[in-house]
């Protein structure tokens, strides 16, 4: 039977208690699916939470459309924080457009000038982050807390759908017709920037698609840190 009606009350309190007790505090959406759930929560709460997305330039267009569902489904403006400019210019000119596939260091230095800087910007002056990550979404992620102190940002970080299956999430999803992102039905459980993620296969890991050239231990953005270290991997099959 489902459990779904117990995770979405638990998460309820957790974004009421994050608006009561950390504000200002603000929602990293990726607008995939998970994070779609958040939205919904969090609008129709009317909590008092910021949502923004990272707008790296290259995104896909099924997930730039998310901008406008979500406008058209709960009038709401997302917030975008999109990389410097001349930062963007220097690495192309420097190395090429897509000079992310030629080493790890070159995809880090990507992420970080597209990612992970803006990231910084958007969580100046912030007590607390959410995001829509899930212990069962990868290896990087097998023990991911539902918060925990984020001290390469010093705030508190909130991941308030870590015990969501992905059943939980689509079953949400469904029963309050919340929009999603297309490519989630052309076989794109994760979804990252349009060069960096393919589909998977049925039986895949669900991050298999992300960084796909990459070892699974590189397969981290750089936005997610513990201790100020990218999060290590721990078999989700262990
Ligand atoms: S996911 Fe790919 S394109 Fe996007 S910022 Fe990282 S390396 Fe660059």
């Amino acid at each position: 039977m489902s459990d779904l009606h117990h995770r979405v009350e638990e998460t309820q309190a957790i974004l009421a208690r994050i608006a009561r007790d950390f504000s200002p505090a603000v929602f990293a959406s990726s607008l995939a699916a998970e994070d779609m759930v958040l939205t919904d929560l969090i609008l129709k709460a009317q909590l008092p939470i910021g949502i923004f997305s990272l707008e790296t330039g290259r995104l896909h267009a099924e997930t730039l459309a998310m901008l406008d569902r979500v406008r058209e489904t709960y009038g709401h403006e997302i917030a975008l924080f999109r990389p410097q400019p001349d930062a963007v210019d220097a690495y192309v000119a420097r190395n090429g457009l897509n000079a992310f596939y030629d080493s790890v260091e070159m995809r880090k230095e990507c992420c970080r000038i597209r990612k992970v800087e803006p990231l910084g910007r958007a969580l100046a002056g912030k007590q607390a982050w959410i995001t829509g990550q899930r212990r069962a979404q990868s290896t990087t992620r097998a023990e991911l807390a539902v918060q925990e102190f984020d001290a390469g940002h010093e705030l508190q970080k909130f991941n308030p759908l870590a015990d969501w299956s992905e059943e939980n999430i689509w079953e949400y999803l469904r029963a309050h017709q919340v929009p999603y992102n297309a490519l989630h039905d052309r076989g794109y459980p994760s979804i990252g920037c349009e060069p960096c993620t393919r589909a998977v296969q049925p039986g895949e890991d669900v991050r298999a698609g992300r960084w796909w050239w990459e070892n699974p231990e590189s397969k981290e953005c750089g936005l997610h840190l513990v201790d100020g270290k990218l999060i290590r991997i721990k078999s989700v099959a262990a």
